[in-house]
């Protein structure tokens, strides 16, 4: 069998698809959805407030030949979310693609933890995966086709101790199992839903960390992977290209770990 047969260079084109990437101003939703533009595909990206940057990335890649366009939304707002997939629906008639990236931290001693607090993390980092996914899974049952690939964590595997982060964990913890529950119920219409848990990873969210507590992150953020560094959200974009192409068309309900060791001990 000839190299040109097996075709494995062309798994991981994306030419063409539509994907939707939610917090894809910034950090780690910024990279993936360069990562997926570079690859080819089409994308949209969901902002809550950060549109100036999101617009300025849609330019980038329309400059590069793709169709991108931003769409303002809270994820955690059924209203939103429904006009959001009704944006795409409208402009691409189906979405191969959903990243479900959006999320927030709001650390605090579970003791003094503000209730408002523990319902905004959920809000964000659990019901806005469910909203979202639900919004767009339904054009893919539709279509009979999609990846879905929600931004998890480490922190839904492990304490991150000494960072007290209760109601994080708890919603990357839920995020976890709803992959695992959405990739049952929808791999009969064809649709893969996957995630990825990364550690810690160099973005605006941890560089606040890292201003506030140097010697935290010297001491247990690098340290407590095995390869003694944290990472860089580059390091990330591989392993979701690779989920949202078809060469993972094999693979769903996957917790896929980018962690540099560190829940391996
Ligand atoms: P950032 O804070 O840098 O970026 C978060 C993005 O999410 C922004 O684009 C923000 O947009 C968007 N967002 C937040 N809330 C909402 C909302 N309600 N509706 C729509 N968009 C929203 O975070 P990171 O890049 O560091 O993290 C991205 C994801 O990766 C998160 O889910 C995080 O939990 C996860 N993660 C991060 C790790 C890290 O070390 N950095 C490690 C493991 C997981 P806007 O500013 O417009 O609100």
């Amino acid at each position: 069998m000839t190299l040109e047969k097996r075709d494995y260079a062309r798994m991981f084109d994306l030419t063409g698809r539509k994907a939707v990437v939610t917090g894809g101003s910034r950090g780690i939703g910024r990279a993936l959805a360069e990562a997926l533009a570079a690859h080819g595909a089409d994308v949209a990206i969901v902002v809550r407030s950060t549109v100036d940057r999101a617009e300025a990335l849609a330019d980038e890649f329309r400059a590069a030949g793709r169709d991108s366009f931003v769409i303002k939304a809270d994820v955690a707002d059924p209203a939103d979310v429904t006009r959001m997939a009704e944006e795409v629906d409208a402009r691409w008639g189906l979405c191969d693609i959903l990243i479900n990236n959006a999320g927030i931290v709001l650390p605090g001693n579970a003791e003094d933890y503000p209730f408002q607090s523990w319902r905004e993390t959920m809000s964000v980092n659990l019901d806005g995966v469910f909203l979202v996914s639900q919004a767009i899974g339904r054009m893919m049952i539709r279509q009979k086709s999609g990846s879905i690939i929600n931004i998890g964590s480490m922190s839904g595997r492990i304490v991150n101790w000494p960072f007290r982060h209760a109601a994080y964990n708890v919603s990357k913890a839920g995020l976890h199992m709803l992959t695992k529950c959405l990739a049952t119920e929808w791999a009969e219409h064809g649709i893969r839903v996957n995630a990825l848990a990364p550690g810690y990873i160099r973005t605006e969210l941890t560089d606040e960390v890292l201003r506030e507590h140097p010697d935290v992150v010297a001491n247990h953020w690098a340290k407590g992977a095995v390869m003694d560094r944290i990472g860089s959200v580059d390091e990330l974009a591989g392993s979701v290209v690779y989920l949202a192409s078809d060469a993972a068309s094999f693979t769903t309900g996957e917790i896929h770990t980018v962690d540099g060791g560190l829940t391996l001990r």
